[in-house]
């Protein structure tokens, strides 16, 4: 994610399936649990199962704000369950049925409980499908971050769920560390564009005054990546020069901007294959939206640009995304500088590349700064009243750059070509990345990780 205000340096924009990732309360016995382990986000996720697809179908009407939907969730058990949890906020769910037969379920807070009436065995693959209804309710304020989920706007919704929003549009296990492929099915009123993640599959059907756009995300998802973006829109369609089909889509009210987000998002995605490795996504693209959120999110193959145009700075940042966040997603959210300082770092890179300053003139005015808040905000330990912290970004960029003073620019560009290929589409910890730079450069690298991610105090000058 990014912000839509310039940072010092350069400009700036923007902003998480295996399982449990430890310290969560377990669930007693077969009762899958309420959270699937991230401590500073307890009852994120759920435990006690892995989803495999989310099949949506969904069905939105602008003028009176309501959604309809049929949530199919294809998962695993990883242990004997008698009831697990999907996470939900508001809506109001009609039936639950497992496996083809109804299934009783329960309310409270943001979890939706589901007993199915026989006992799913462990390693066993279930189908839960949850219909409801209801008008979606963001989120407010959770833990300092601000208005996310499904928005409404005056033609549509504008839907950006990082870090658990995704639970205001359907039932999920919410959390990045739980990835999944996508199937969505959304019907709108005619004349309104319905835009998720991937691919469409055919043309959309329009009948009885209603459209439905089916789209399919192949590769997995984290839940927060979703998106459910509709509304009036003007659309281009086409492959940048590498080959990469591009969908590219503006609110009216940016007619202007279409062609430049689309000869930019088709630029920038064959340069960063270049840098980071092969894209990792069937599409690449943009969308625009007039929602004034001011900030843009990595949407999975189609970063959403909130209320503004992005120029080219930001977007660097949010393709990065797809590589650093999207296909390497983090395990936990305290691990949130593998996503913002890469993706931070990819905006230094993509002003040297344009002829701006290099990355070493941002390293060193940043460095510069020797009262900026960041230097007591250890970035490697996000806090999780305030996630996206400025240190999170830029000192999570700084130690990057520290990083490649210290190992050189041959060791450095390897390691990160191999750090996207070994965990693509997978998971990934701090811990797992210092122990590839150590691998890969054969230096003991604990002091300097050390001293840039999680001492409350600006590092000593790098060489
Ligand atoms: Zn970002």
């Amino acid at each position: 994610m990014s912000l839509a205000l310039p940072l010092a340096g350069v400009s700036a924009a923007c902003s998480a399936s295996e399982g449990a990732v430890g310290g969560a309360a377990p669930g007693s016995g077969t009762q899958g649990a309420s959270g699937i382990g991230d401590p500073d986000f307890p009852e994120d996720g759920n435990g006690g199962y892995d989803v495999e697809h989310y099949g949506l179908k969904l069905s939105y009407d602008p003028g009176s704000r309501r959604l309809s939907g049929s949530a199919t969730v294809r998962a695993r058990a990883v242990q004997d369950l008698t009831a697990f949890d999907l996470d939900l906020h508001g809506l109001t769910v009609s039936q639950v049925t497992v496996d083809g037969a109804a299934a009783r379920f329960g309310r409270r807070d943001d979890e939706l409980t589901i007993s199915p009436v026989a006992r799913i065995a462990k390693n066993a693959r279930f189908d839960v499908t949850v219909d409801y209804a209801g008008v979606p309710d963001p989120i407010r304020n959770y833990a300092n971050l601000g208005t996310y989920g499904f928005i409404a706007t005056p033609d549509g919704s504008f839907v950006t769920c990082e870090p658990n929003g995704a639970k205001t549009w359907f039932p999920s296990n919410d959390h990045p560390s739980d990835k999944a492929t996508y199937a969505f099915e959304i019907t709108v009123p005619a004349g309104v564009t319905a835009i998720a993640n991937g691919e469409l599959a055919g043309t959309p059907v329009t009948s009885d005054g209603r459209t439905t756009f089916v789209w399919r995300e192949r590769h997995p998802m984290a839940s927060y990546l979703a998106t459910m973006t509709t509304g009036r829109f003007e659309t281009r369609t086409g492959e940048s020069a590498a080959g990469t089909p591009i969908y590219a889509a503006v609110d009216p009210a940016f007619h202007g901007s279409l062609d430049t987000l689309y000869t930019k998002t088709g630029q920038i995605t064959d340069y960063w294959s270049t840098v980071f490795g092969p894209y990792p996504f069937s599409s690449t693209g943009a969308v625009v939206d007039d929602y004034a959120a001011g900030y843009a999110l990595e949407n999975q193959t189609k970063p959403i640009y909130g209320g503004f145009a992005p120029d080219s700075g930001v977007m660097a940042h949010e393709l990065a995304h797809q590589w650093f966040g999207d296909s390497v997603s983090i395990t936990r959210w305290k691990d949130l500088w593998l996503n913002e300082g890469f993706a931070t770092y990819a905006e230094w890179l993509w002003s040297e590349h344009e002829g701006g300053s290099t990355a070493d003139t941002v390293f060193r005015n940043y460095y510069a700064k020797t009262a900026d808040s960041m230097w007591s905000y250890p970035p490697g330990r996000a806090q999780r009243a305030d996630l996206f912290n400025g240190s999170v970004y830029t000192r999570g960029a700084m130690t990057l750059h520290a990083l490649r003073r210290e190992i050189g620019d041959a060791t450095f560009f390897a390691l990160i070509k191999k750090w996207t290929a070994s965990h693509q589409y997978g998971n990934a910890t701090t811990e797992q990345f210092v122990g590839l730079a150590e691998q890969m450069s054969g230096k003991d690298l604990s002091g300097l990780f050390d001293a840039w991610l999680f001492q409350p105090r600006r590092p000593a000058a790098v060489a």
